[in-house]
């Protein structure tokens, strides 16, 4: 169990972010907010894979003014991303939007961001504070900046901009404290992992503020996943961190489910939908399990809703330890599948049933659960597949026969 750092509380809509909130997913639109049709579906499409706060960026008037129109056929609660122009956190604000982002890296005039303090202040709308390392001082300044603060984190490998990162949000948040504005969230994000973990480190230890996590420009999915779930995983489980936003070149959707599933797999939220563990395959596999395995992750998508335990596994030589703890289980071999439920053994049937059969006994499984006639994860039982060799065949046809009636199929436990 994690135990997760304290926080000051602020409410974005109707979602908390801090305290002793659960640390809330959020995401962000790819399309242009103008684009009134495409937002509104993209937003909700976030909202129904379970985004908790969605983000919108309003680079110009006209993103704004779509604001309010998409803001009546959304539910989720809405960020404006604000850059460079302060109008348009005024004008978000105006619109009704649930939180602000201010970059200080380019909206730093002391005058406009008291405005934008004073207008989310009357409308009890927090502000996050987003220090990106790509932007953190006006360029010009930055070498100088560099070299004045290097020394104050030298013992750190990433020191120079760990300085610079957090006199900016000192000097920044003073502006917000001396008008007595303590609704605020803080990010720190870079596309350097080990920065990351350094900023958030050093920035718990000096504010309350909620943190929002997360790493820039983490590219496409399949870098980006590392670069993000690396850092955000060692924050999340030393206690670190509110809200995250895990950020890739690529559907925000993937953001989205991997954001929750970081959430589950850490306990930092109670699963959603089935959870399906899965054999990684050998030399002893005799069915497509790659193809097999796509296939059961995404029916299980579409028709569970509990968070029901389903291991699909290539064969009986490893497969019952594995999966230990399973709800719903299959073991593969010789083209067929033996589908266990709670460890009874329900179905033995040919590869190409394999799929609707899982389905259909894990949905029987479900709708016991639903009716209190059975509990996730409960029962003791054994797994023990009666004849591997007769049943399964092919798993234990590269052992030996001498050897196979050695081997010891484990118990499973709760
Ligand atoms: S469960 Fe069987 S097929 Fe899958 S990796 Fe383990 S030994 Fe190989």
């Amino acid at each position: 169990m994690i135990s997760r750092r304290k926080t000051r509380q602020v409410t974005v809509g109707n979602v908390r972010i801090g305290g002793d909130a659960p640390v809330s997913v959020q995401s962000m639109t790819s399309c242009y907010t103008y684009d009134i049709d495409k937002c509104v579906a993209e937003i909700n499409k976030l909202d129904q894979a379970g985004a908790d706060i969605v983000r919108v960026a309003v680079p110009e008037r006209k993103d704004t003014e779509a604001l309010k129109e998409i803001l009546k056929q959304v539910k989720v609660p809405i960020v404006a991303d604000v850059h460079f122009h302060f109008q348009r956190a005024l004008e978000s604000v105006e619109a009704g939007v649930h939180k602000i982002r201010l970059n200080p890296g380019n909206i730093n005039d002391r005058a406009q961001v008291e405005k934008v303090i004073d207008a989310c202040k009357e409308r009890g709308i927090p502000i996050r504070v987003g220090v990106n390392e790509g932007s953190i001082v006006e360029r010009k300044d930055k070498q100088k900046r560099l070299k004045e603060l290097g020394g104050v984190f030298s013992d750190n490998k990433h020191g120079h901009f760990l300085a610079i990162m957090i006199a900016k949000l000192e000097e920044y948040l003073d502006i917000f404290y001396e008008r007595n504005f303590h609704d605020i969230v803080i990010s720190a994000k870079s596309i350097d992992p080990l920065l990351v973990v350094s900023a958030y480190e050093e920035i718990s230890k000096r504010f309350d503020h909620p943190l929002h996590l997360g790493v820039t420009h983490a590219g496409p999915k399949e870098t980006g996943t590392i670069r993000s779930v690396v850092p955000l995983g060692h924050l999340l489980a030393s206690g670190i961190g509110d809200t995250i936003r895990i950020s890739y070149a690529n559907d925000p959707i993937y953001e989205v489910q991997d954001g929750l599933e970081l959430m589950y797999i850490l306990g930092l939220r109670t699963r959603k939908g089935a959870e399906l563990i899965g054999c990684p395959t050998c030399g002893r596999i005799q069915v497509d399990l790659f193809t097999l395995i796509q296939q059961v992750n995404k029916a299980l998508h579409e028709h569970i809703q509990l968070p029901i335990k389903v291991a699909v596994m290539g064969c009986v030589v490893n497969g019952p330890g594995e999966c230990e703890g399973a709800d719903v289980a299959i073991f593969a071999g010789d083209k067929r599948g033996i589908i266990y439920v709670q460890g009874q053994k329900v179905a033995n049937v040919p590869e190409e049933q394999i799929l609707e059969t899982l389905l259909a006994e894990t949905r029987k499984f479900q709708d016991k659960v639903i009716r209190g006639e059975a509990k996730l994860g409960e029962k003791v039982v054994d797994i023990l597949p009666p004849d591997p060799i007769g049943e399964l065949g092919s798993g234990y046809a590269k052992i030996e026969a001498g050897k196979a009636a050695a081997v010891s199929l484990p118990v499973m436990k709760n």
